[in-house]
C-alpha cells in the first residue's frame, strides 16, 4: 500500500509539472524497544510541514503493532533494503523531546551498551507513550438483509447511531463482559469496522468548581433572593448561599466570584447537595470545570533562606570554582545544612534566567525537604518522583517544555527530562547508589549523567555529601572537581559522641537480652524517660532471614533462588526476597518431623516484636521496605515520628536519608557487622557512608546526640574510622588498595552476567565467552565467577568482570570487541537460550 501511495504521489507531481514538485520525506525513529537500529517511515505528505525532530508519532511495526515513536532524523532518503511504511499519525506540533535529549539518548546508549529504545522507555513517562483502543464502527457497506441475533442487533443500532463506539462502551451497552464473539460475529457479517483509536493516557486533573451567576454577583439581586428564600423557609437553600459567600469574598471583591469554590467544598452532605441542585436549576449558580495542577498541596511562602557564616563562605567558594571548573564537590557534614547552600544557589541560577535539576535518592524526596523547597520556590518548582503517577509525571514533563517548571527536584529518572537551558544540576547525597539503574537496562548512574548533561548544555554540577563516594573524592582531590567543605553543624550543633559494644563478649558473659546489649537497652529506656527520641538501625527487613530446625539443621530456601527464605511474622510467610516467592511458614520441619523451627538473625520486626517485651512502655514504629510500599506510608511514619507519637523509630537504611529531626538524641547500631563483610570492594566504603549517614540523625539540634553500635570486631579499621569520624583516614587507607588490585576510581568496570536455566550451559556459555574476550583483551577479563547468590527465578548466573584501565584505551573499540563476542554466544545454536546482561560501571 506505501509504495503504490508514492507511485501516486511522484506521477501526479510529474503530470501536472506547473505545481511545485512535491517532497516525499522520511523519518528515522526511536520505538520504544530493545532494536539496534533506528526505523524509518515515510512521512504523508500532509505532515511535511509539520514533521520534526523531536515530535511523537504513530508507527505501525509488523501488522499488528501500534507504538509511539520518537523522530530522529527528517530526510529524503527511502531506505535501501526495505519499503517504508507511512507514519500513521502526528501527535506533537511541538518538539516533545529537545535536541539535548536526543543527543542524551544516544550517548546513554553507547556508554551503558543497550539499545536507544530502551532509553527512550525509560526516559519518557507511559503517559507520553500511546496505547491502542479498539472502536467499532458501522460499515457502509452492509448488506441489511443479513440475519441477526437479538444483541448483535441492538448493538449495531447503537453503533449506527453513535458513529464510533468503543468496546468499553459497547460492553456497558450490553451489560456484559465478554463482548468480543459479539463483535467478531458482526465484524464477519461485514457490519461494523474495527479500527485502533490511539488515545493519550495523559488525563489533566479536573475539579468541578461552581460559581454565582452574572445575575446574582452584586448584593441587591443576591439580598433580595436570600429574603425570598427565608420567607418560604427554604434555609437550606440559604445555607449553601452562606456558605460560599462566606468562603468566596463576592462582596469586597466582585472579582473572587470567577474563581469560584469547588464543589466538593461546598457540599458536603446529601442535604446540602440537593439544595445547590435547585440553586443551579434556579440560574442562581454555574457550575464549570477548570484543569489543576496536581501540586497544589504546600504553599508558597516566599521564605527566604539567611546563610551562615560558613555556608555563606561555602557557597562563595562554590562559586568562585564554578568559574574554572564543571563540577564542585560539596563534602559537608551531617546537619551542616548542605540543602541552604543548594537553595541559595538554586535562587541565584533561576534568576539568572537558567533552569535547574535538582536530583535526590528517592526516600529523601518523600520526607521533608520537598515541602522546606516549596516554601522558597512555590509554583515554579516541579518534583518527579516515581511513587507518583504517570499524570503527575507528565504534568512535569510538560511543565518543564512550557516554561512553567524552571525548577525541578527529582529522583535519578528526571535527568531524562526535557530541559533545554539548564544551568545548575544538583547531585544531593552523590554516594547513593540508588543513582544507578540496576534493572532494567538503561543501567545508568543519574549522577554520572548528570556530568553529561552539563556538558551537553553547559551547565554547572554541584555534587553534595557527608560521605562522598571515593570516586568523586579522588576527582576532586585530582583537581578534576573543586572542593568545598562544611565542617561544621548549623548552630553549632555537635556531631553525635560514638562509642561501642563488644557483642561477643557480652554474649559470653550471657549479659545479652535477645541479641539487646544492656548499654543499648538502658540507652533506649533513658531517651523515653527523658522525653526523647531513638533510631534503631537494622538494614534487614522481615523478621528472621532464615529459619532452621533445631533437630536436624533443615533451613527452607527458595526453591527458584539459592537463597533462604527469610520469614515475615506479620503476615506468617516465608518469603524470597530476590524473586518474591512466598510460601506459609512451616512450623513442622518437612525433614525431621520436629516442630523445634528456631528464628535465626534478626530483622527489623524481630527486633520490634522483642522490644515490645523488653522496653513495654516504647511506643514504636518501623520504617522499612514493607512498611512503606503505600504511596503516603514514609510521609506517615516521619510524620507521627516528627509529631513525638513515636518514641522508637526502628529502620533499615531508609533512616539513613535526608531526615532531619528535633529530638532524636539516640541512635543504635544494632548489627554492624554484616554490613561490613559483604564480599565486595566497596564494602568499607559503604559501611562507613552508610553508619555515619544513620549516626548523623542524632542530635541535630541543641544537645549533643549519641550513637552506640554493636559489633562483634570492634578492632576493625573502618569502625575505628567510623568512631573517629575520620572520612580521609579510611579514604587514605582504601586507595592504595583499589590501585593495586585495579578497581575503580582507577579502571572502568564492566560486569557482564550470563544467565542459564542449565547450570551446565551458563558455565559452558560463560567460559566460551570469558575465553572469546581474553583472547582480545588478555588479563583484564576476570571470571567467570558464580555470585554470591548464584541462582535467581531458576536461572543459574556466572559473572565476568572487565576491568578497563582509565586512559590510553579505545573504550569504543573494547565495547564493539564486547558485543561482537556476546552475539558470538547468543548465535551459538547450544547457548541460544542464554541471556547476557551488560553493566557498565556495576555497584
Ligand atoms: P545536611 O543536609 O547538610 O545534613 P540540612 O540541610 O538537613 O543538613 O540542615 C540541617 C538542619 O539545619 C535543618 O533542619 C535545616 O533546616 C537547618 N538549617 C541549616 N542551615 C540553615 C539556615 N541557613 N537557615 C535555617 N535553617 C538551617
Ligand atoms: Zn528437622
Ligand atoms: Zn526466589
Amino acid at each position: 500500500m506505501s509504495s503504490s501511495d508514492n507511485e501516486i504521489n511522484e506521477s501526479a507531481s510529474l503530470s501536472l509539472g506547473l505545481f511545485p514538485e512535491v517532497v516525499t520525506l522520511f523519518v528515522d525513529v526511536i520505538v520504544p524497544l530493545p532494536l539496534p537500529n533506528l526505523l524509518t517511515y515515510r512521512v504523508p505528505a500532509i505532515m511535511n510541514d509539520m514533521i520534526q525532530v523531536g515530535a511523537r508519532v504513530i508507527v505501525q511495526l509488523g501488522t499488528r503493532r501500534i507504538l509511539t515513536a520518537i523522530v530522529a532524523r527528517v530526510h529524503q532518503d527511502p531506505p535501501k533494503k526495505y519499503i517504508a511504511k507511512p507514519l500513521l499519525e502526528l501527535l506533537d506540533e511541538a518538539p516533545m523531546v529537545t535536541i539535548y535529549q536526543l543527543e542524551l539518548f544516544r550517548w546513554v546508549a553507547d556508554y551503558y551498551m543497550c539499545h536507544i529504545g530502551e532509553v527512550m522507555n525509560a526516559a519518557l513517562p507511559s503517559g507520553l507513550k500511546i496505547n491502542s483502543e479498539s472502536k467499532l464502527q458501522y460499515n457502509p457497506e452492509f448488506d441489511v438483509n443479513t440475519p441477526l441475533t437479538e444483541t448483535e442487533g441492538k448493538l449495531l443500532e447503537a453503533v449506527q447511531e453513535k458513529n464510533s463506539l468503543s468496546t468499553d462502551e459497547a460492553a456497558r451497552l450490553l451489560g456484559q463482559k465478554d463482548i468480543y464473539p459479539i463483535i467478531k460475529s458482526l465484524s464477519k457479517k461485514g457490519a461494523v469496522l474495527v479500527y485502533e483509536e490511539v488515545k493519550e493516557k495523559y488525563t489533566p486533573k479536573i475539579v468541578k468548581k461552581i460559581r454565582l451567576t452574572r445575575d446574582y454577583e452584586d448584593w441587591e439581586p443576591l439580598k433580595d433572593l436570600i429574603d425570598e428564600l427565608e420567607d418560604r423557609k427554604q434555609y437550606k437553600q440559604v445555607g449553601v448561599l452562606m456558605k460560599y459567600l462566606a468562603r468566596v469574598p463576592v462582596m469586597q471583591n466582585r472579582i473572587a466570584n470567577a474563581d469560584g469554590l469547588e464543589k466538593s467544598v461546598l457540599v458536603k452532605d446529601d442535604i446540602s447537595e440537593s439544595a445547590l441542585k435547585t440553586l443551579l436549576k434556579k440560574n442562581v449558580f454555574e457550575e464549570f470545570e477548570i484543569i489543576i495542577s496536581r501540586f497544589a498541596d504546600v504553599p508558597y511562602s516566599g521564605d527566604d533562606v539567611q546563610l551562615s557564616e560558613s555556608q555563606q563562605l561555602a557557597t562563595e567558594k562554590i562559586m568562585s570554582y564554578f568559574k574554572t571548573k564543571d563540577t564542585v564537590l560539596l563534602h559537608g557534614i551531617t546537619g551542616s545544612g548542605k540543602t541552604a547552600v543548594y537553595i541559595n544557589l538554586i535562587q541565584k541560577v533561576l534568576a539568572s534566567g537558567s533552569q535547574v535539576l535538582y536530583l535526590l535518592p528517592e526516600i529523601a524526596l518523600t520526607t521533608q525537604i520537598v515541602s522546606r523547597l516549596r516554601k522558597v520556590f512555590g509554583d515554579q518548582m516541579g518534583i518527579y518522583h516515581s511513587k507518583f503517577s504517570d499524570n503527575e509525571r507528565v504534568e512535569v514533563w510538560r511543565g518543564v517544555l512550557s516554561g512553567k517548571f524552571n525548577f525541578v527536584i527529582g529522583v535519578r529518572s528526571a535527568i531524562f527530562l526535557p530541559f533545554d537551558n539548564l544551568g545548575l544540576i544538583v547531585v544531593d547525597e552523590e554516594h547513593e547508589s540508588s543513582y544507578k539503574q540496576y534493572d532494567p537496562a538503561p543501567r545508568y548512574n543519574a549522577r554520572d549523567l548528570a556530568l553529561v548533561v552539563a556538558r551537553l548544555q553547559q551547565a554547572k554540577v554541584l555534587m553534595g555529601s557527608a560521605t562522598p563516594s571515593f570516586e568523586s573524592f579522588y576527582n576532586a582531590k585530582q583537581g578534576r572537581y573543586g572542593y568545598v567543605k562544611l565542617t561544621q553543624r548549623f548552630r553549632e550543633a555537635q556531631l553525635p559522641e560514638i562509642s561501642l559494644v563488644n557483642i561477643r563478649i557480652e554474649r559470653k558473659q550471657k549479659k545479652l537480652k535477645h541479641n539487646f546489649s544492656d548499654t543499648l537497652l538502658t540507652s533506649l529506656k533513658d531517651n523515653i524517660t527523658k522525653g526523647e527520641q531513638s533510631i534503631l538501625f537494622q538494614n534487614r527487613r522481615g523478621y528472621a532471614p532464615y529459619v532452621m530446625c533445631e533437630d536436624c539443621g533443615w533451613i527452607p530456601h527458595c526453591h527458584q533462588c539459592n537463597v533462604s527464605l527469610t520469614y515475615h511474622q506479620h503476615t506468617q510467610e516465608m518469603r524470597c526476597h530476590y524473586c518474591g516467592f512466598t510460601e506459609q511458614m512451616s512450623h513442622q520441619c518437612p525433614v525431621c518431623g520436629s516442630t523445634r523451627i528456631k528464628t535465626m538473625g534478626y530483622g527489623t520486626e524481630k527486633i520490634e516484636d522483642e522490644l515490645k517485651l523488653l522496653l513495654p512502655q516504647a511506643r514504636t514504629a518501623r520504617m522499612d521496605l514493607d512498611t512503606t510500599r503505600q504511596k503516603n506510608a514514609i510521609q506517615n511514619i516521619v510524620q507521627a515520628f516528627e509529631a513525638g507519637e513515636t518514641d522508637i523509630l526502628i529502620g533499615t537504611q531508609m533512616l539513613s536519608k535526608g531526615l532531619d529531626f528535633d529530638k532524636v538524641s539516640f541512635v543504635g547500631i544494632f548489627d554492624a557487622d554484616h554490613i561490613i563483610h559483604f564480599p565486595d570492594f566497596r564494602a568499607h566504603e559503604r559501611a562507613f557512608q552508610l553508619l555515619t549517614q544513620v549516626a548523623g540523625r542524632a542530635g541535630r539540634r541543641n544537645t549533643q546526640g549519641r550513637v552506640l553500635i554493636q559489633t562483634g570486631n570492634p578492632e576493625l579499621f573502618v569502625i575505628e574510622k567510623i568512631l573517629q569520624n575520620d572520612y580521609e583516614g579510611l579514604y587514605e587507607k582504601e586507595i592504595p588498595e583499589r590501585q593495586k588490585f585495579n578497581y575503580p576510581p582507577f579502571t572502568r568496570l564492566i560486569r557482564l552476567i550470563i544467565k542459564h536455566e542449565d547450570e551446565i550451559t551458563a558455565e559452558e556459555a560463560a567460559q566460551t565467552l570469558a575465553n572469546g574476550l581474553r583472547e582480545k583483551m588478555g588479563s583484564r577479563v576476570l571470571g567467570p565467577e558464580p555470585p554470591l547468590v548464584n541462582r535467581i527465578r531458576n536461572q543459574f548466573l556466572k559473572d565476568i568482570l572487565i576491568k578497563l584501565e582509565k586512559d590510553n584505551i579505545n573504550l569504543r573499540l573494547i565495547k564493539e570487541q564486547i558485543r561482537e563476542e556476546i552475539q558470538k554466544i547468543l548465535t551459538t545454536k547450544q547457548f541460544k537460550q542464554t541471556t547476557v546482561v551488560i553493566d557498565v560501571d556495576p555497584m
